[in-house]
């Protein structure tokens, strides 16, 4: 090995306004001027470790991308198992959108259901090497889950807050592994105001919060995995459901980073963003043709895509330009479609999520926006299990029938279903 080999692949945080650097600690805004900090690599590191043989050997989970999260190699890794999940070619959704080639990335089978298993990962790993006792969170529902799970694993304590409205499923995925849950009769942005008091306070880890720049890295193993699962290439065109807009940013970041070691090609790709239209504000703002996003009060039933002021937004755009990219929103009539086609043409159930990316994706195809001929990834983040009341009375009912041969006869005779029609036919 070279000497290179011995030496850190993390520089440290860097202000992305203003490019000052900070150590590496639990920091996450300038004290200069306030803008968001970033993790910085010193990528010819990187370069000498990662290629991809060593990858493609590495564990089967987002932890085979070690060598580009900000982890130190003696840190104990907080792993239940992230990652890796699978890429789907659509076949039967491709062809009721239109595209010639869609996959889908299926990121509702992570441990907890949902991506912030990802993010979550890298927080608590990196939590325990700054010698924190106490992992916590604002979350809109997926994170709770991801941040209990993970602070279980890690043998550490939790607080967890949500908004009180709150889907059940979601509370429950993350009360079963015993966090102190604490419901905030508010809205995410409020919560995570109180959140942001309380880590000025208290010195706890924070995953979204005072440990965001590292917890934001972990997301750029959805970039990674979809390059490898393609067989080392970048799809044309992706479409990603925003809240906050730090997942699109890292995913963006993730295909840079992989050009810029070489592992790919220099071509990136496309990158749009998927809103609800209950809260939109970056779509909204795209539409307007400024970088200036506007908050608001949300009103949809993504409720884990329900932040009203979302910190990465501003960059959203910035790379939506960058990439050529767009923005779409959709009605909460129009998630639960989508969630009802993803589920019936391609057997994922997606929550309201994976609703809002579907029929999003649909109406950028109808606008031209993403081409028929593109190679599409579209990120479905979320578990329809999680978010049951969203379509609990679109589903037809079960017959009921005794345990007899003539009354499920008797029920079949009456159904009015092509099944049946082939069947007496
Ligand atoms: C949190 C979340 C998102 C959005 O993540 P951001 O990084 O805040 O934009 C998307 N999908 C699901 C299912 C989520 O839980
Ligand atoms: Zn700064």
């Amino acid at each position: 090995m070279t000497k290179l080999a011995a030496k850190n692949h993390i520089v440290g945080l860097k202000c992305k306004e203003c490019a000052r650097r900070y150590p590496e600690t639990a920091l996450h805004v300038c004290e200069f001027c306030f803008g968001p900090l970033e993790v910085e690599y010193d990528y010819e590191v990187i370069c000498q470790r990662a290629s991809r043989k060593a990858i493609e050997a590495g564990p089967r989970s987002m932890w085979r991308y070690k060598d580009f999260l900000p982890v130190q190699p003696d840190d104990q890794l907080v792993d239940i198992g992230a990652g890796l999940t699978p890429l789907v070619r659509s076949k039967n959704l491709a062809e009721a959108l239109g595209l010639d080639q869609l996959y889908l990335k299926n990121d509702c089978v992570n441990p907890t259901y949902s991506f912030k298993d990802r993010p979550v990962s890298v927080a608590a790993t990196k939590a325990l090497e700054f010698g924190f006792e106490i992992l916590s969170c604002a979350s809109t529902g997926n994170l709770a889950g991801a941040v209990a799970a993970h602070a279980a694993r890690a043998g550490v304590r939790s607080f967890i807050f949500v908004p009180s409205n709150l889907e059940a499923g979601k509370i429950l995925g993350a009360a079963i592994y015993d966090p102190v849950l604490v419901a905030v009769d508010g809205n995410y942005d409020q919560v995570n105001r109180l959140c942001s008091e309380i880590a000025d306070r208290y010195h706890w880890a924070f995953v979204n919060i005072n440990m965001r720049p590292y917890y934001a890295e972990g997301s750029k193993t959805l970039a990674f995995e979809v390059a490898e699962q393609l067989g080392w290439r970048a799809p044309d065109h992706v479409v990603v459901p925003v809240a906050s807009g730090s997942m699109f940013t890292k995913i963006w970041k993730g295909f840079q980073e992989l050009a810029k070691t070489e592992l790919l090609p220099e071509r990136l790709p496309r990158m749009s963003v998927a809103q609800a239209l209950g809260c939109s504000p970056i779509a909204t703002a795209y539409f307007n043709g400024t970088f200036n996003v506007k908050p608001v009060i949300p009103d949809t039933i993504a409720k884990s895509l329900a932040i009203g002021n979302p910190a990465d937004g501003y960059y959203d755009l910035k790379i939506i330009e960058e990439s050529g990219g767009a923005a779409e929103t959709a009605t909460d009539e129009e998630i639960v479609d989508g969630i009802k086609l993803l589920a019936q043409t391609e057997g994922i159930f997606a929550e309201t999520a994976g609703g809002v990316t579907i029929a999003c994706l649909k109406k950028l195809i109808a606008s031209g926006k993403v081409r028929r001929d593109e190679l599409v990834v579209a990120y479905i983040t979320g578990n329809g299990l999680k978010t049951q009341e969203a379509v609990a009375d679109q589903v037809a009912p079960a017959i009921q029938v005794g345990p007899t041969l003539t009354s499920f006869e008797e029920a079949f005779c009456k159904l009015d279903h092509p099944a049946n029609v082939a069947a007496v036919a």
